[in-house]
């Protein structure tokens, strides 16, 4: 189908863009790399009377070393996170998500931030966010605040960006030295995940110090395995030593049925994958 009408805006500055979302109140929409935005535009669920294209912003754009953090503009797509040496490096874990999301298509199109704003429960980038405690600079007209991103996804398709705002970047904790891995459970290559568990794990000595494990599409929003990460401090790096710590991944979740599987399948899957994860960012 062929979107409703609208006006087309592409300013060149976050100010300019601010201005956009402040002049056109509701009826405006932002659109970044468009591979969510556009599908919902075309199947008429939602039709903006006015479109503000970040694209031409060239300060949203980029990856950047500063200090403990790892700095990614919004607009930074998701192949040049892919093919950062800095989040390899430094946030292994949302590399390897990103190596698996959607197709090389798509992840020279769709963002960084756009992702992560259009917060879609399944979206493989929330997990990895979450588990490595990142934080998300959201821009308003009365300057900027920052997020952690344990109070930015609030529901589904819903985060802490206002109406009249705009996330500009994610500032995520280097892991420097971790393992990492994302273990993403589908039916059909280059989609979205029935269940993903994003790992990162510290190990000395063939022991896991601190764990930091996210899952995909276990409720809402991206969930974080607490009990999980309390159970593998200390424990051995091995199938046995992570066996009853993967156990409890389904503890706090409120996963979705659906044509892919029910909850308690999901729960069970759940446990399957943060073991595999684990024991793979583990390098067991
Ligand atoms: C066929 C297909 C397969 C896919 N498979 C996967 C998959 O396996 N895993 C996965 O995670 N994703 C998948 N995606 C989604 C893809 O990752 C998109 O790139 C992503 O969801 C949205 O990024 P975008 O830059 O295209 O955002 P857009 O589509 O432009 O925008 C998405 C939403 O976020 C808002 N938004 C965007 N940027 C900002 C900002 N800076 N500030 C405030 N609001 C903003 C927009 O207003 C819109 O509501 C798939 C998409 C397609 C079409």
């Amino acid at each position: 189908m062929i979107p409703a009408q609208f006006d087309y805006v592409a300013p060149t500055s976050v100010e300019d863009a601010l201005a956009a979302l402040a002049e056109h109140g509701d009826d405006a929409k932002i659109i970044a790399g468009g591979q969510s935005l556009l599908p919902v535009l075309r199947m008429r669920l939602n039709a903006p009377e006015t479109v503000i294209d970040l694209g031409r912003i060239d300060s949203l754009r980029g990856i950047r070393d500063d200090g403990d953090a790892l700095v990614i503009g919004a607009m930074t797509t998701h192949h040049d996170v892919r093919t950062s040496d800095l989040v390899r490096e430094h946030a292994g874990v949302i590399a390897k998500a990103t190596d698996l999301l959607a197709d090389s298509q798509i992840r020279h199109r769709g963002t960084f931030g756009g992702a992560l704003a259009h917060a879609d429960p399944a979206g493989d980038l929330g997990a990895g966010a979450l588990s490595l405690g990142a934080e998300f600079v959201i821009a308003g007209s009365g300057g900027t605040r920052t997020v952690p991103a344990s109070e930015f996804f609030v529901d589904f398709f819903e985060t802490a960006i206002g109406d009249d705002e705009i996330l500009t970047e994610v500032r995520v904790p280097k892991h420097t030295g971790w393992g990492s891995h994302y273990e993403k459970f589908v039916r059909i290559v280059h989609q979205w995940p029935i269940v993903a568990v994003a790992a990162t794990v510290r190990v000395e000595g063939g022991t896991i110090a601190e764990a930091r494990i996210g899952l995909t599409n276990m409720g809402s929003t991206p969930v974080r395995a607490t009990g999980v990460e309390e159970s593998l401090a200390g424990a051995e790096a091995t199938e046995d030593g992570v066996r009853a710590a993967a156990d409890r991944a389904a503890e706090g979740t409120d996963p979705p049925s659906d044509l892919n599987g029910d909850a308690d399948y999901r729960r069970h899957i759940a446990t399957v994958l943060t073991r595999r994860a684990v024991l793979a960012a583990a390098g067991a």
